[in-house]
């Protein structure tokens, strides 16, 4: 340990969910992180806890890896034009989010839709939010929307700009299954992630995106197949869950019950670790700070599975399929956590019964890169305890 090294301890720790799907509980009340990363778990007694720079007391109350927003739509700052909004991202680390990935800055007022421009874009937003973090939340942004008559030239160069992601396919130009695929391929060449638009129309002026489209693009995401916000027909959701093994993402401003039946298909073919969760914000429906929160109680609660699984869906599964240095509480994994409890009066005996009744958890602290970010969440319901910061 070098001498100007940062060191955070995580003691009194009452629940560690991993983000692991296979083991999603650790028999663990202690982490101890590093310059933002995560050096040791365990018992506190068997850990090197001296000489921290912070000591967090967790109080007994369950600590989880930062929530991650696998569907955002960004466009600067901590701004959105979408609903006049300002501070929505500091609202959602509110809500436990400590990472989101942009599906396309398709807000941008005058959004260009020149490829230069296009490009130009993707690389500032890229930048911008690379350089500025709203309240700590990592944004990973900077995903061209495709549009007709790019060629594979344009993937390389955004790819050597320092662009990972592409925005939805689908709500650009590019609608047919044809040219996605080779624009997919392409970007997959050069180490751009993709997603597609799934389901019908999200506002005026887009399209619908069938099963045969997304299943022809072949994109690493299907992004909300559950709709944004209209969902395709049953046997559609059930056929690309049966007929891909892309990831399966399901947001807030989806359809529930296509979630739902989408969550359950995965189940039936053994495969939820392809579930990630989304919300898609800000939408038509505005931004919903909680709305991760929100998917997890869901579908714990109507999709019968135990909560430490559905965080899964928002953390590990997320970070693998997108391949992030978060999400699961494991070495050398980045330092970003949620310290959560079971909110006042809520009913069920511990914070996983009372979510798998409905209930959202109560945020009491979150921490990104081994930094405490916010503390007792404003926007959550009052957790019953609250972790504490020790004086040094
Ligand atoms: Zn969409």
């Amino acid at each position: 340990m070098s001498e100007h090294s940062n060191k955070l301890v995580i003691r009194n720790i009452g629940l560690l969910l991993s983000g692991k799907l296979e083991q999603p509980i650790l028999d663990a009340d202690c982490v101890v992180c590093i310059d933002g990363r995560i050096a040791e778990i365990g018992r506190e007694n068997e850990l090197d806890v001296d000489r921290a720079d912070t000591i967090v007391d967790a109080k007994g109350v369950t600590v989880a890896p930062g929530l991650i927003d696998s569907h955002v739509h960004p466009v600067i700052g901590d701004y959105t034009p979408r609903q006049q909004q300002l501070n929505w991202i500091d609202s959602c680390l509110h809500g436990g989010v400590t990472t989101m990935i942009s599906a396309g800055e398709v807000h941008v007022p005058g959004r260009p839709k020149d490829i230069v421009g296009l490009k130009a874009m993707a690389i500032a937003s890229q930048r911008c939010y690379e350089n500025f973090r709203p309240s700590g939340v990592k944004i990973l942004a900077g995903a061209p929307v495709l549009e007709e008559g790019m060629v594979e030239e344009d993937f390389k160069d955004l790819a050597d700009a320092g662009v990972t992601l592409l925005g939805e396919v689908g709500l650009g130009s590019v609608k047919t299954g044809e040219t996605a695929r080779q624009m997919v391929k392409w970007a997959r060449k050069y180490g751009i992630q993709s997603t597609i638009h799934t389901g019908g129309p999200s506002i005026p002026g887009s399209g619908l995106i069938d099963k045969d489209v997304v299943l022809a693009a072949d994109a690493d995401i299907i992004g909300h197949i559950n709709g944004g916000h209209t969902a395709l027909p049953d046997d559609q959701i059930v056929c690309l869950c049966e007929q891909c093994q892309r990831a399966i993402e399901l947001v807030h401003n989806g359809n529930e019950r296509s979630a739902l039946l989408a969550l359950r298909t995965a189940s039936e073919l053994n495969q939820l670790e392809r579930v990630i969760l989304g919300t898609d914000a800000p939408a038509g429906s505005g931004v919903q700070p909680l709305g991760i929160l929100r998917m997890i109680a869901m579908l714990s609660a109507l999709g019968d599975v135990p909560a430490e699984t559905a965080f899964c869906f928002a953390t590990g599964n997320t970070a693998r399929m997108r391949e992030l240095d978060s999400g699961i509480i494991e070495h050398d994994k980045a330092a970003d956590f949620i310290l959560i409890d079971r909110a006042q009066h809520a009913p069920g005996r511990t914070i996983l019964e009372s979510i798998r009744q409905g209930n959202l958890p109560g945020v009491g602290m979150t921490i990104i890169d081994g930094v405490v970010r916010s503390h007792r969440s404003r926007n959550t319901p009052p957790a019953t305890t609250l972790p504490e910061l020790v004086g040094l």
